[in-house]
């Protein structure tokens, strides 16, 4: 369960299991999980179990523990006809306001494999 929730908040849900989600891995501080609208196939969302819109708001534990995880997923996900992320490309990506086109409203990290030319970013 989150530490500082929002009731409202759809990630939030997820971390609770009160919307289904796709879970690859998860320790006490985070949570990951793969994109329901995936800019290429293995796209996976890395969040912190703490409410905060934006990273400014979030605690520096929580931001500390998410990198190993991004790390981590690098090199134990194996996407079908793929090598791991670590011997291929991928993009690390993280918005902030709407302006820099973030949609859900708790801060959330993409990971993106990067397996061909035509894989855009957001
Ligand atoms: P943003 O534009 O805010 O950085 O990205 C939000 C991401 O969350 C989008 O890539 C979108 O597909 C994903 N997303 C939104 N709602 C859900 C959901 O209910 N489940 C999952 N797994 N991903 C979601
Ligand atoms: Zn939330």
């Amino acid at each position: 369960t989150s530490i500082a929730h929002d009731a409202a908040c759809i990630f939030c849900k997820i971390i609770k299991g009160e919307i289904p989600s796709f879970k690859i891995i998860e320790t006490p501080l985070t949570y990951s999980f793969l994109d329901i609208q995936p800019i290429s196939q293995g796209h996976i969302l890395i969040i912190p179990k703490y409410h905060g819109a934006r990273l400014h708001n979030i605690p520096d534990e929580y931001l500390a523990d998410i990198l190993p995880v991004v790390k981590k997923l690098t090199k134990v996900l194996d996407l079908d006809q793929y090598d791991k992320l670590s011997d291929i490309g991928y993009n690390v990506l993280q918005n902030n306001g709407s302006i820099a086109h973030q949609v859900v409203e708790h801060v959330h990290f993409h990971l993106i494999p990067k397996k061909d030319e035509e894989t855009g970013l957001i």
